[in-house]
């Protein structure tokens, strides 16, 4: 059962009515005027206990009371979330910090994090009665769709950039999704997305301004909260494109810690790369600047014009958090210190957070006697020519 109560308005706020899919500030008129869904907590406090805990699935849906849609039979086999957490002191060592634990969230069902919104997204259209779901992603959100409404048997429309890397491309094609392959960038494709989901009465999931994808999202920083309890990290690191990320796992934080089910509330710290980085900049100056943009490798977190800058830029700040920017460089390199020396393959969105840790402990906002978490966001799997340009070729010799 869900303890969800009422949305309010992220700028203003003022209670709004619950949208059916995406929606936002029905006062405010301001793009960025995202809605945030409410619990009663005293209702969640009841329900939701290390006990009752115990005897749930081991998945995201565990968290029922916390999520904004009823999970029902179907629902409880999608096995979404609980991902393992694991520890990699030689990547620490490498970094400068006292410790440091990866989430290993690509190994979600579709290989990202995008999965934990997508099944709340599917669930949602499903519960609503809704036959068709849309998209507009730089790709994991798109394949993870494609994967979520392959299993609940939704039609899905996706629009994708051009430059959307070709294995994300082929996950969206495998799973019967009807791929529109933008010649635009992923604002364009966005725009796109908006105006079609309204003339066709379709499903909304851009996550930005759905309000109740957020929540999935957050079941990372759940989960986060319930496999370190007692020893939760000084910081956990997260990277940021739209910001929906950060804000889904540090709400899910600051929730469990609100609930007295985790210790201590860790600090959390937002990755952007240097050629993309307006909600590090907006944290400083609690303005969006949308100019300067001028791209990074990192497919993910590539986004000149973040919707839930304010939502993400919040909810830091309560952490007593903070914000980074790493180069493509540092990108890079994360992504083979992570292989080589914690086993772990990140596409460079998540090997981004790894970056910002090293970038943090040399800019003495994470002290090196810290206990860090960094979620690894998708697998290293998704971007293969990327990967091979790093590595350079295997030794190609005769038998
Ligand atoms: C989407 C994504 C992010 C960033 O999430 P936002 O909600 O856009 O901030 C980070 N890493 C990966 C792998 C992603 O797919």
């Amino acid at each position: 059962m869900t303890c969800m109560t009422t949305l309010t308005c992220i700028s203003c706020g003022v209670e709004a009515p619950a949208p059916d899919s995406a929606g936002t500030c029905p006062v405010c008129n301001d793009p960025f005027a995202v809605l945030d869904v409410q619990y009663d907590m005293a209702c969640v406090q009841a329900n939701m206990t290390s006990q009752t805990l115990k005897q749930r699935p081991m998945n995201h849906w565990r968290y029922a009371e916390l999520l904004p849609v009823h999970p029902d039979k179907t629902a409880f086999t999608w096995p979404v979330g609980m991902t393992p957490i694991i520890n990699a002191p030689r990547l620490a060592n490498k970094l400068g910090a006292g410790s440091l634990m990866l989430k290993d969230d690509g190994r979600n069902p579709t290989a990202s994090f995008k999965d934990r919104a997508s099944s709340i997204a599917v669930l949602h259209a499903l519960q609503q009665g809704a036959t068709h779901i849309a998209c507009a992603s730089t790709g994991n959100a798109a394949s993870s769709l494609a994967g979520f409404a392959a299993i609940a048997g939704l039609n899905a429309t996706i629009f994708i950039p051009y430059r959307a890397p070709k294995p994300k491309v082929a996950q969206l094609m495998i799973y019967g999704a009807n791929v529109m392959r933008v010649q635009g960038t992923y604002a364009q494709a966005y725009d796109l997305c908006t105006a079609q989901c309204a003339e066709h009465g379709w499903y909304n999931r851009n996550c930005a301004i759905n309000p109740y994808l957020v929540e999935g999202k957050k079941t990372c920083g759940l989960e986060i909260a319930e496999q370190t309890a007692s020893n939760p990290p000084d910081w956990v690191a997260v990277a940021v494109g739209d910001g929906c990320s950060i804000a889904g796992v540090c709400k899910g934080l600051t929730q469990m810690h609100e609930l007295g089910l985790l210790e201590k509330l860790p600090r959390v710290l937002g990755v952007q790369a240097q050629g993309v980085c307006p909600i590090a900049q907006a944290f400083e100056t609690s303005t969006l600047n949308t100019k300067g943009h001028t791209g990074t490798l990192a497919d993910s977190i590539d986004v000149p014009v973040p919707r839930n800058w304010k939502k993400a830029v919040a909810c830091v700040a309560k952490t007593q958090g903070d914000f980074v920017c790493v180069s493509d460089d540092q990108i890079t390199t994360a992504m083979k210190q992570t292989a080589t020396l914690a086993g772990v393959f990140a596409e460079p969105a998540a090997a981004a957070a790894v970056a910002g840790v090293g970038q943090a402990v040399a800019q003495g906002i994470i002290d090196p006697a810290s206990s860090v978490l960094a979620v690894i966001t998708g697998n290293g799997l998704k971007d293969i020519d990327r990967v091979i340009k790093i590595t350079g070729q295997p030794n190609d010799i005769n038998p």
